[in-house]
Parts: structure tokens; C-alpha cells; sequence
């Protein structure tokens, strides 16, 4: 049996040495052949230098280098490809998701009853506050309205059988979400809980504004609730406004007309005119996102690799 690691590495000159002497002391104890897939994704300092220097003391770690910042998406997309193992794992180069669960992880996924171990944070210790309030609305929202089954303080984190990195691969939309993709393929998943861990060294590489917009992605990219919003806001509407017509006539019979309400017509205006534009914009986000799809643009472009027959396009 093979075990493969994917770690997707964007600026990681100083957590990369630490991680892999885990590393290697975590898979050594097993009993498994392996190999580390490291992706480079277009990094700006050294690291593709560390990693050309550690994959030439190891054949066991081997690398691929973008030809420029894909996102770590991309990352792991070129991983899944390129990766031969049975088992395969994502993991984050930071040593945040811990190389020591692995054991754990790979006895509950040969016991036979799970296809999958992916790991969940209960704590989030280390966050600015506004940032897990928000995480933990998002999770609540996404899995009422769309069908990728999301666990709150789910990572990337996750091991699982070769069936689903094939499930995954042959996903091919070039607008990915990890997390929704993970859990819209299915199969039997156990949730394996740990205790948040704080970058080893280096730098985190999202601020909030990244993130949110990232949580509006998940959405955009796996439901479909956001464009009927226009819809129901719009019979919304239609009923106000017809309720409005009654009062304003019964109002003319009873009482005659005394013309006033500039200042009420003024604000259902701007209400309307919110409400339209606001609509738009929701179609606007799903357009540029199919906009992206039609054009097939490659996922990601591969500037240097030590893997044989690696897609240089894909
Ligand atoms: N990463 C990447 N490409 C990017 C941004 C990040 O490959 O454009 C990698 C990064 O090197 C790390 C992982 O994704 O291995 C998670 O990034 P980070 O630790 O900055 O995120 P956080 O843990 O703070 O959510
Ligand atoms: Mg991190």
C-alpha cells in the first residue's frame, strides 16, 4: 500500500524545513510506501530552492512548480493528478494540520468502514473573533442551501481512499471549492476532531476581506438559492404593492386627496431600485463565474517538475 501527501506551499521558506523532518519522522513509523507531492504555487522567496534541495536528497518527495501564484485550489487539483498512492492526503505545509493524526487517520480508513477521515478543528483558538463568528454563520448557511455537505471547522485536511481522488480529478470545474467538492462526492466520511494548532512559522496568506469573499464563492459555486432570491423578492414586492393600491384607493374614497407622501414614494423608490440592482449584481456573480467555465482555461500551468510525464497544461 502507497500513501501520498499533497502539500500545496505558497511562500513557505520557513516552516518547509520543520515540516518535513515531521514529516518523515510521522510516515518512517509506518509501514506504507510514500511519496510528498509538493506544489509549489508560484512563490516569491525560496522555495523552490528548499524543495529542489530536499527532493534531491529524498526520492520520495517530489515537486511541482507553477508558473505563477494559482491559488491553492490549483495547488491541490495538481496534486490529486499527479499523486499514485491508495491512500492520498492534503495537507497544509504550516504543520496546522498535524502529520501526527496520520496513524490515527489511516487505521480508521483500513478498519474498512469509512472511504474517508477528514479532520474538523473544535476550537479556534488563535482567530480574531469577527473571523470565527463569520466562519461559523457561513457553515450554517451553506449547508441549508446547497447540497455539499459541510462540517463547521472542516480543513482541507483529510485522507481518503483512491475512489474519491478519482471522483475528484474528473471534477474538472475551473471554479473550485475544495470543501464543497470533498463533501458533493460523497461517500462514507469520518470526522476526526482536533484542537486548532497555530502556525508553525512564516505567515498566514488570507485576511478577512480573502475569506469572505472566498465564502461567497462556496456559496455561488454550490447553490443555486441566491439567484431565486430575485424572484421571491420580486413577488414580495408585487403583494406590498398591491396591498398599497387598495389602501391608497379606499384612502381616496373615505377621505378625499390630500396630496402629500413625497417622502414615502421617494423611499420605496430607492427600495425598489436597491432591490433590482441587488438582483442584478447575484446573476452578475453567477455570469462571471460562467463566463470562466466556458472559457476551459487551464487549471493551472507547470513552470518546472521532477515528476516524469507530469501535464505541463492542465
Ligand atoms: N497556499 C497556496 N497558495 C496560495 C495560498 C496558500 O498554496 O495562494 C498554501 C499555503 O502554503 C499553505 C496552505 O495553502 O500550505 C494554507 O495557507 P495558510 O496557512 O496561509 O492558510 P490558513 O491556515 O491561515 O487558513
Ligand atoms: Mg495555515
Amino acid at each position: 500500500m502507497k500513501l501520498s501527501l499533497i502539500v500545496p506551499c505558497y511562500n513557505e521558506q520557513e516552516v518547509l524545513p520543520i515540516f518535513c523532518e515531521e514529516v518523515t519522522r510521522v510516515v518512517k513509523e509506518l509501514d506504507y510506501e510514500y511519496e510528498v507531492i509538493f506544489v509549489n504555487d508560484g512563490s516569491k522567496d525560496a522555495t523552490l530552492d528548499i524543495l529542489q534541495e530536499m527532493c534531491d536528497k529524498n526520492s520520495n518527495f517530489k515537486y511541482i512548480s507553477f508558473s505563477r501564484n494559482f491559488g491553492k485550489e490549483a495547488a491541490m487539483y495538481a496534486g490529486f493528478c499527479n499523486v499514485s498512492g491508495d491512500y492520498v492526503a492534503v495537507m497544509d505545509a504550516d504543520l496546522q494540520d498535524p502529520p501526527s493524526l496520520l496513524p490515527d487517520m489511516l487505521k480508521i480508513i483500513e478498519s474498512g468502514e469509512y472511504d474517508s477521515v477528514a479532520t474538523r478543528r473544535v476550537s479556534r483558538v488563535g482567530e480574531p473573533p469577527i473571523r470565527s463568528f463569520f466562519a461559523r454563520q457561513f457553515y450554517k448557511l451553506i449547508n441549508k442551501i446547497s447540497d455539499a455537505d459541510i462540517v463547521d471547522g472542516a480543513r482541507d485536511f483529510r485522507l481518503m481512499k483512491r475512489e474519491m481522488v478519482d471522483a475528484i480529478v474528473a471534477m474538472g470545474e475551473a471554479n473550485r471549492f475544495s470543501k464543497g467538492i470533498f463533501g458533493w462526492i460523497g461517500f462514507r466520511t469520518y470526522w476526526m476532531p482536533y484542537e486548532n494548532k497555530e502556525r508553525a512559522a512564516g505567515e498566514t496568506k488570507w485576511n478577512f476581506w480573502k475569506l469572505f469573499k472566498y465564502a461567497v464563492d462556496g456559496i455561488i459555486n454550490f447553490s443555486q438559492v441566491p439567484l431565486s432570491l430575485a424572484s421571491w423578492f420580486g413577488l414580495f414586492m408585487t403583494v406590498v404593492a398591491f396591498l398599497f393600491i387598495i389602501f391608497i384607493v379606499v384612502r381616496k374614497l373615505i377621505f378625499g386627496d390630500p396630496v402629500s407622501g413625497w417622502a414615502s414614494t421617494i423611499c420605496v423608490i430607492i427600495l425598489i431600485g436597491g432591490i433590482q440592482l441587488f438582483s442584478l449584481g447575484i446573476m452578475g456573480q453567477y455570469i462571471a463565474k460562467m463566463y470562466m467555465e466556458v472559457k476551459k482555461r487551464p487549471h493551472y500551468i507547470v513552470g518546472k517538475s521532477n515528476i516524469e510525464g507530469v501535464d505541463k497544461i492542465r
